[in-house]
């Protein structure tokens, strides 16, 4: 556990979330500003800063955090109409956090992926 980093001290239980999901590796709760209907971040309990440090160091971590995205999907009803699944990596991106997160993003057609220039 990194302590200053937020989403560590989520899966600590010293600051409270919303979880909707979680398993032995991952956990999943509703992001505190959604930006969908249905707005959820699926993170690894492993502090890895972002999407390529978790792929690179750990494989069944990786497989892990896909399943359970899989597995909100499905349980707030998301796979019939479709769904976003999206991580910010890095700068360009505008990621905030930097321990590896999902958006799991749906509930109502979600528009082109990025906004117009
Ligand atoms: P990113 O820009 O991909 O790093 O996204 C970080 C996300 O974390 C944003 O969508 C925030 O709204 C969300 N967030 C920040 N703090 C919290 C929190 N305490 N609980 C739930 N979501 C949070």
């Amino acid at each position: 556990m990194d302590n200053d980093c937020l989403f560590c001290r989520i899966v600590a239980g010293e600051i409270p979330a919303t979880v909707v999901h979680e398993t032995d590796t991952t956990l999943a709760f509703r992001d505190i500003d959604p930006k969908a209907p249905v707005h959820v971040l699926v993170i690894p309990k492993e502090h890895h800063a972002d999407v390529v440090t978790l792929a690179q160091n750990d494989p069944t971590g990786s497989a892990d955090l896909l399943a359970a995205c899989a597995a909100v999907a499905e349980a707030e009803g998301l796979i019939m109409e479709g769904f976003r699944l999206l991580f910010n990596t890095g700068g360009y991106a505008g990621q905030e956090v930097f321990h590896v997160h999902a958006h799991v993003l749906g509930g109502e057609p979600l528009g082109p992926m990025l906004a117009r220039r």
